[in-house]
């Protein structure tokens, strides 16, 4: 099949799962876990795609949880910004070193995404020795979440929804809006999935290009507020059965052009990456032969994912400490 024939008959199957969400959004995140698949060599390709409809729907379980799980919010963030000028580069690789310089409490206040991706590569790695689908295909799921958000420059930042600066609802326009509005014409096909020799030195490769992005995603929208009006700047949509206030399709446009392929750029290179994780985790595990095990996610996990899903559409929305706007 043709890449971009895929890649629409990929949005449309996303938009027909679609619901507003938060961080890439739930169209983003279910994008990106599926176009990793695409990613894998023979020998796992076949295990992942027979599942991928799993990776995708609980590519936004993380998010799910965040209100419900105690510890699961920082896991989605670094503020890097928080620790010093160039602390990207500085700040502790491994996650014991930097418990000792800032003690937990701090760490987990201003976010832990790239250790815990370094956390998660083990435990997918062990998962693929073990060669228990279950916890293959959860953890890839999840790890496909974490590793999306690092690859979001105000995943990294402490004025992550512009709200220092009066650009509150930016982090929505940037990973939501955008993608939702835009993602059909984007080229997010990222190759065949690469061995990464040093998986924490990756995901931190990740922060330190997100971080470096966060000037111009701020700038940018903030140049085009001044030209637009405010009235050009938002409009009304339907969606389903709501009328909600949203950026204009005009204002998107713009914001995205003057990013010149930013968050195209940052989707291809999430899916890659994501890719590139599972990938390394399955070689770091034995290469076990993906075919000789059970393909499809076992009752008890199936139960599991029911309670959890019952569990959190009861729960009361409790303030969470960290990028809870
Ligand atoms: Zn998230």
């Amino acid at each position: 099949m043709k890449k971009p024939v895929l890649l629409l008959l990929l949005c449309l199957t996303l938009l027909f799962f679609h619901h507003p969400g938060r961080a890439w959004g739930f169209f983003g995140h279910r994008l990106l876990n599926r176009l990793a698949v695409y990613t894998l060599p023979p020998g796992m390709f076949g295990f992942y795609k027979s599942n991928i409809d799993y990776l995708t729907v609980n590519a936004t379980r993380p998010d799910s949880r965040r209100t419900l799980v105690p510890g699961e919010a920082p896991k989605h963030f670094l503020d890097v910004d928080r620790y010093g000028d160039s602390a990207e580069y500085k700040l502790p690789r491994k996650y014991a070193d930097a418990v000792a310089r800032y003690g937990e409490d701090s760490l987990l206040r201003h976010g832990i995404v790239p250790w815990n991706v370094v956390t998660m590569k083990n435990q997918l790695t062990a998962a693929f020795q073990a060669k228990d689908t279950d916890r293959i295909l959860r953890l890839s799921a999840d790890m496909g979440h974490y590793i999306a958000d690092a690859c979001v420059p105000l995943h990294t930042t402490k004025n992550y929804n512009g709200q220092l600066t009066g650009q509150r609802g930016i982090h929505g326009l940037w990973e939501s809006r955008l993608p939702e509005l835009l993602s059909s014409d984007y080229d997010l096909f990222s190759g065949k999935a690469q061995y990464l020799p040093n998986a924490t030195d990756a995901i931190w490769a990740a922060v330190i290009r997100s971080h470096a992005a966060v000037d111009s995603v701020l700038l940018f929208e903030k140049q085009l507020t001044a030209q637009f009006a405010e009235d050009q700047k938002f409009g009304y949509e339907q969606r389903g059965s709501q009328t909600v206030r949203a950026y204009s399709r005009d204002f998107s446009k713009a914001y995205h052009a003057k990013l010149n392929g930013q968050v195209e750029r940052q989707m291809r290179y999430a899916a890659g990456l994501i890719g590139n994780f599972w990938f390394t985790c399955w070689v770091d595990g034995g290469s076990p032969d993906l075919r000789q095990i059970q393909r499809i996610p076992s009752e008890t996990e199936q139960q599991r994912l029911d309670r959890e899903a019952k569990e959190t559409a009861v729960a009361p929305v409790v303030a969470v400490p960290g990028h809870d706007e």
